[in-house]
């Protein structure tokens, strides 16, 4: 695996099929799915490591975020990664272009207001220096894969956007790098948040929607110590939220965000009826 950290080293490379995936590091096994699928898709596979300060409120975990650069190089050697991109801040951020997204004010960007402006920006940068011909996310982060298929659109970049389904522990919590804030406990506890998804998902097939069904499933969740900031059915276009209807028809997600004590964790399913 080659390791890259400045835009020049990019421009040298002569792939005639990348495919490109941003992370954080703190790899886990979610993260090296991506890999591994773009793998079988025949790609070269350029990954990222950079936590990026625009996406960070000022009260959020930007100076604590787990780094583990040793361990995550050792994981994309294991999964046969072909480029490691490590970019240097000042070089990356330096006359980056701010983005605004129309899904910044939906979901996860109401109590995180800069959020999805400051993903958007970042990707842009990297869309334009690394140029590749797909880029690979994860479902976990729904609303980030819609905010990046509009970017994609608005500056017509040729690049495919490829998304993966979530990659869970056994116990059905979405994997993260924010897990590893949890306590034993706490991790039990997280569980429940994929499980009421699909308890409620099941529901919404059984009865249609309703809101009462929607608040007993986040009284049950609080109950359990999991703060819900927002738990609802959107579409899975516009991400305006659903009206109640016996006979639901088209494409949603069901998605939430939840607090465990301080760890923010969220987790989602998309489904059509
Ligand atoms: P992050 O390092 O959290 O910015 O995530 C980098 C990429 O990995 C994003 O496209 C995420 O959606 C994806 N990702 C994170 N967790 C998972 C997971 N459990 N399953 C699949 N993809 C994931």
């Amino acid at each position: 695996m080659k390791i890259i950290k400045s835009n020049k080293e990019l421009e040298a490379l002569n792939s005639k099929k990348l495919a490109f995936v941003p992370t954080m590091g703190n790899l886990h096994a979610g993260h090296l799915k991506l890999v591994s699928e773009a793998k079988k898709l025949e790609y070269e596979v350029i990954v990222s490591i950079f936590v990026n300060p625009l996406q960070f409120g000022k009260d959020e975990d930007f100076d604590s975020y787990p780094k583990t650069l040793k361990e995550d190089k050792l994981k994309l050697i294991s999964k046969e990664c072909d480029y490691l991109f490590l970019p240097k801040s000042k070089e990356l951020l330096n006359g980056i272009h701010q983005e605004t997204s129309r899904y910044n004010n939906f979901l996860c960007g109401i109590d995180r207001p800069e959020h999805f402006n400051g993903v958007a920006s970042i990707i842009r940068k990297f869309l334009e220096i690394i140029k590749p011909n797909s880029i690979i996310m994860g479902e976990k982060d729904f609303q980030q894969t819609l905010v990046i298929k509009e970017l994609i659109i608005k500056h017509n970049f040729k690049c495919k956007l490829i998304t993966i389904p979530t990659a869970r522990e056994n116990s059905g919590l979405a994997m993260s790098s924010r897990n590893n804030y949890l306590t034993e406990t706490e991790r039990m506890q997280a569980a429940k948040i994929y499980s009421t998804l699909v308890d409620t998902k099941n529901l919404i097939f059984k009865n249609g929607f309703n809101r009462k069904d929607l608040k007993n499933k986040i009284i049950y969740l609080k109950k359990n110590n999991i703060n819900v900031i927002y738990f609802d059915l959107f579409d899975a276009e516009s991400l305006e939220s659903i009206n109640e209807s016996p006979h639901l028809k088209g494409n949603f997600v069901l998605a939430t965000a939840a607090k465990i004590g301080n760890t923010r964790l969220i987790d989602n399913i998309v489904f059509s009826i």
